[in-house]
C-alpha cells in the first residue's frame, strides 16, 4: 500500500517530511514499513522500485566482470592486479549498498538515515578504489614517482574521511535547510571526484597537446568523463520532475537517471583502467613502483575501518533516539528489542 506523506490539509507531516523528495507527489512507501514488506516493495510499483533495481541489476554485471577478471588473472600473488583488486571489490560493493538503502530506507526515519549513511560510505570508499587504480595504472608518465604520485592514496583515504562525514553531517541538515545539505553533500563526492581525476585529466590535456597516441583506455576515460558530468547535473539539477512535478514519480525521475548514469559511467571507467592496466604493464613495472599490499589492500582495509567508524559516530544517537522513543512500532530496528 502506497502512503500519501501529506496530511488532507497539504501541509507535509512534520515526523514523515524526512521521507519526501522534490518534485515526487506520489508513489511513497508506508514510513514504518517493516524489512519483509520493504524486500516486498521492490517488487511492487512505487516510486523506488526503479531506484533499487537501476543499482541491483548493474551490481550482477560488474560481479560476472569481477569473475572474468579472477578466471583470467592472478589476484593472489600477481601484486601488480591488486589495485585492480580493489577497484572490482568497490565497484561491486557501492550499487549494492545503494541498492539495499533504497529496499530498506522506508522503516522508520532513523533507518532512512542509517541507510543512506551505508549508501554514502560505499560511495566514498569507491573513490579511494579509483585512486588505487589511477594511481597505479593511469598517472601520466611525467608524473610517475613524483611528489603526488607517492602520496596519491594516502589523500585519497584522508578524501574517503571527508566525503563520509561532510555527506553523512548534510542529511542533519536537510529539514531546515535543504538547499544547503544538497550543496554539502555535492561538494563531499565532487571534491575526491577532482582529486581523483586530476592526473586522468593531465593525460588527456597532453595527448590534446600531441605528444601521445590516443589509445583505447583514453577513449573509454574520456567517456567516463562525459557520464560523470552528467550524473553530477542529474544529482543536483532534479531534472526532469522539477518541471513537471509528480508526473515522473514512478519512472523518469532525476534520482534513477542519476543512477544509470553512474553506472554507465563507472562501465566505461572500468573498461578504461582494465585497458590501461594491461597496456601499460612492462613500462609501469619499469619505471613505476610495484604495488604494495599495505598501499592497496591495506589502504582499502584502514579506510574501511574509519569509515565505519564515522558511521557508527553519526548512527549512535539516531539509534540511541529511536530505541528511546515510546512510539516506536520496529523498535526491533534499533537492536534493543526486549531488552
Ligand atoms: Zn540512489
Amino acid at each position: 500500500h502506497l502512503f500519501l506523506l501529506e496530511h488532507p490539509d497539504g501541509s507535509s507531516h512534520g515526523r514523515f517530511s524526512v521521507f519526501r523528495e522534490d518534485s515526487i507527489i506520489s508513489g511513497y512507501r508506508h514510513p514504518r514499513s517493516s524489512a519483509l514488506d520493504c524486500i516486498l516493495s521492490s517488487f511492487q510499483m512505487n516510486n523506488e522500485t526503479i531506484n533499487i533495481w537501476t543499482h541491483f541489476l548493474p551490481t550482477w554485471y560488474f560481479l560476472w566482470r569481477f569473475c572474468v577478471l579472477c578466471s583470467t588473472l592472478n589476484f593472489l600473488t600477481d601484486s601488480y592486479t591488486w589495485p585492480l583488486l580493489v577497484y572490482m571489490m568497490l565497484i561491486c560493493v557501492y550499487p549494492f549498498t545503494s541498492s539495499c538503502a533504497h529496499t530498506f530506507s522506508t522503516m522508520s526515519a532513523e533507518s532512512r538515515h542509517i541507510c543512506y549513511f551505508f549508501d554514502y560510505g560505499a560511495l566514498s570508499l569507491y573513490s579511494l578504489g579509483c585512486a588505487i587504480s589511477y594511481g597505479y595504472y593511469v598517472m601520466p608518465e611525467c608524473w610517475v614517482n613524483s611528489w603526488l604520485h607517492q602520496y596519491f592514496v594516502p589523500i585519497a583515504i584522508g578524501n574517503t574521511v571527508f566525503c563520509t562525514s561532510l555527506s553523512c553531517y548534510s542529511r542533519f541538515l536537510e529539514l531546515q535547510f535543504p538547499k544547503r545539505s544538497k550543496a554539502l553533500r555535492t561538494i563531499a563526492f565532487v571534491v575526491p571526484f577532482i582529486f581523483d581525476t586530476v592526473p586522468l585529466i593531465y593525460r588527456i590535456l597532453l595527448c590534446c597537446g600531441g605528444s601521445c597516441s590516443p589509445t583505447g583506455a583514453l577513449s573509454n576515460h574520456c567517456y567516463h568523463l562525459l557520464f560523470a558530468f552528467l550524473t553530477c547535473f542529474l544529482f543536483t539539477a532534479h531534472l526532469p520532475e522539477r518541471l513537471a512535478p509528480g508526473c515522473f514519480d514512478y519512472f523518469g525521475h532525476s534520482h534513477q537517471l542519476f543512477h544509470v548514469s553512474a553506472v554507465v559511467g563507472s562501465h566505461f571507467q572500468m573498461e578504461g583502467v582494465i585497458a590501461d592496466m594491461t597496456s601499460r604493464r612492462t613500462w609501469l613495472l619499469k619505471h613505476g613502483m610495484m604495488p604494495s599490499f599495505l598501499g592497496t589492500i591495506g589502504a582499502l582495509a584502514i579506510s574501511l575501518v574509519i569509515n565505519l567508524g564515522i558511521i557508527g559516530i553519526f548512527s549512535a544517537p539516531l539509534l540511541w533516539k529511536s530505541c528511546r522513543s515510546p512510539n516506536q512500532p520496529h523498535s526491533s530496528t534499533c537492536g534493543c528489542k526486549e531488552q
